[in-house]
């Protein structure tokens, strides 16, 4: 992947160049982070960091870690701490992190926002974080959660009720039967809301007092949301 650099031209025609750094999008479950994610990472060649995605890979791969982590997850419960922030370190290891990444459900507790900041301030030269928060109504949270479906083969996400494939149950793309997060129940979801409101949305509040922060309307088409997320971005680091 190649590394990300953004030309921004100001109002007055000058071209700037913008190093996009790391991006947290913040926001309770199903409002889009993931799929907000996959934009971004397409418009700016910047990788998306999902510690969802890597607890889930690691439950599939059977490792020790992933039963652990699997019992909670299907409780919609979070998983401690230590082990997601050593995740994400280990993860930002990696050179294509170099000039900016996209953290999609991290950090989602004050625990791990105060180690994410302690740990960047130790790295010389990478920039402060910038955090975008999606906003979505619970009704269409609900509809979203319990409606997503996605192909386990190329990963295309749909929803049976908003976005459904064109033959029931079976992916656009490859024909592969789709398949349904083992947490994506509605009493899971409520759990997952639970969760997030006691949890999470302190980490929105450290990240608006820090100001580098911003908010977006989630209940837009993807694209507009995805334009929005993006001027967001470019605003705060420009
Ligand atoms: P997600 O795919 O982001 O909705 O995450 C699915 C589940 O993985 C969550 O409900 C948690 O159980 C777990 N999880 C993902 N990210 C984190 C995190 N940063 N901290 C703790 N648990 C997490």
């Amino acid at each position: 992947m190649a590394v990300a650099v953004i030309e921004k031209r100001t109002e007055d025609g000058k071209v700037i160049r913008i190093v996009p750094g790391p991006i947290l999008l913040l926001g309770a479950p199903g409002v889009g982070k993931g799929t907000q994610a996959k934009e971004i990472m397409a418009a700016w060649a910047i990788p998306q960091i999902s510690t969802g995605d890597i607890l889930r890979a690691n439950v599939a791969g059977g490792a020790e870690l992933g039963k652990k982590a699997k019992i909670l997850m299907d409780r919609g419960e979070l998983v401690p701490d230590e082990l997601v922030n050593e995740m994400v370190a280990a993860r930002l290891l990696q050179p294509d992190t170099a000039n900016g990444y996209i953290l999609d459900g991290f950090p989602r507790t004050l625990g791990q926002a105060e180690w994410l900041d302690g740990h960047l301030a130790a790295q010389r030269g990478s920039l402060p974080v910038i955090a975008v928060s999606i906003q979505v109504g619970y009704t269409q949270l609900l509809r979203r959660i319990t409606g997503r479906r996605s192909c386990p083969v190329c990963k295309s996400i749909y929803n049976i009720y908003l976005q459904p494939p064109k033959v029931d149950e079976l992916c656009d793309l490859d024909g592969t039967p789709l398949t349904r997060r083992s947490d994506d129940t509605e009493e899971v979801f409520e759990e997952r809301m639970r969760t997030y409101e006691s949890l999470t949305a302190p980490v929105v509040e450290h990240y608006r007092a820090l100001g580098r922060f911003d908010e977006v309307d989630g209940e837009q088409p993807v694209d507009a949301v995805a334009a929005a997320v993006m001027a967001a971005v470019l605003r705060l680091r420009g």
